[in-house]
């Protein structure tokens, strides 16, 4: 009986046209010097626009299980990589990684090699981010730095280049939210991981599909997805704004009674101080209920058990 354990690599795919072929050999090239694994690839297409599925059809890998799994329209890779997932419960572990090698495949023998030695989440961690603008470096840093504070997780230099274990992939298909941040979830269900770097290779042919505007929503979806510390402002906001009404307001008053006020000024002042203090209050107090609904539509578990090792066998 085949002993051999089982992995799927499931890599998502836009526009790829001009890269996948040679993408897919190279991968194949590597993980046929992997011994005993039996190797599947599972290729998402997220309703490429170009001839992707073509050149994915004609593909001759005869040695290699490989699936296509065909989105209607471009759902976005969150949602590409959580099919791939999907279809891939039955395997022992499952590897994320881009169609573009921009995630090097020669380090999936070591990621394996983690595993088999107990690791259940293995990431690929970026050493250096390749060649890219200083705005988008700059945008980049900011980002996990914001997220850092506000979520306590860091993903610093994470990537979605990662090996999960079995019992990873159904935990993450188990969670029940829809918009998906796949890094951070990754993080947050917190089973051991092993980091391992690599220097981000250049894009060889073909480009990102990811315009800056692009980017700064998935940005913004992914800190307001994992905090509502952002929600917390606008109460901080009103308190301050209620502090400095009281001043402006005691100075007005002040004036008023030592006749230094133009007449029906301090009336306007303290209407405006006022009510802008209550709407404040009214927003922030309107912040915390939105914020217990928002937590509890999410319905992430209260926690992930891990399993005893020797239970697992
Ligand atoms: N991708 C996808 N759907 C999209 C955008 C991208 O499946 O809507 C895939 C793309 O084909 C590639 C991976 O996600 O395999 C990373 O995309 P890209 O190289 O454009 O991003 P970057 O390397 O700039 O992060
Ligand atoms: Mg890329």
């Amino acid at each position: 009986m085949n002993n051999n354990k089982k992995i799927t690599i499931v890599i998502p795919i836009f526009n790829e046209s001009a890269t996948i072929k040679h993408s897919l050999t190279v991968i194949h090239n590597e993980i046929k010097k992997i011994p005993h694994i039996d190797f599947n690839i599972l290729l998402v297409n997220d309703g490429s626009s170009d001839n992707t599925l073509d050149v994915l059809k004609e593909i001759p890998l005869s040695q290699l299980t490989m699936n296509i799994l065909n989105f209607t329209r471009n759902f976005g890779k969150e949602a590409a990589i959580y099919a791939g997932l999907e279809y891939s419960k039955q395997s022992d572990a499952v590897i994320v990684m881009d169609s573009d090698l921009q995630h090097p495949p020669f380090l999936i023998e070591k990621m394996i090699i983690f595993w088999l030695n107990g690791s259940e989440v293995v990431e690929g961690c970026k050493l250096t981010r390749g060649r890219e603008s200083l705005i988008s470096n700059l945008f980049a840093k900011s980002f996990y730095f914001v997220f850092k504070k506000l979520t306590h997780f860091d993903l610093k230099n994470h990537s979605d280049f990662k090996l999960l274990d079995r019992k990873v992939v159904i935990a993450y298909c188990a969670l029940p939210e829809r918009k998906r941040f796949f890094r951070g979830l990754i993080s947050w269900l917190g089973f051991s991981t092993t980091q391992i770097f690599f220097d981000v290779p250049e894009r060889q042919y073909g480009q990102s599909v990811w315009s800056r505007y692009k980017l700064f929503r998935f940005a913004l979806h992914a800190l307001t997805s994992f905090s509502s510390t952002p929600l917390h402002f606008i109460s901080l906001l009103g308190f301050l704004c209620f502090s400095l009404s009281i001043i402006i307001g005691g100075i007005a008053l002040y004036d008023k009674w030592n006749d230094q006020a133009v007449s029906g000024f301090t009336t306007v002042i303290l209407l405006i101080l006022i009510v802008g203090s209550l709407i404040m209050f009214g927003l922030g107090l309107i912040g915390i209920y939105l914020e217990q609904i928002f937590d509890e539509l999410k319905q992430r578990p209260l926690y992930i058990a891990q399993q005893d090792k020797d239970q697992n066998k």
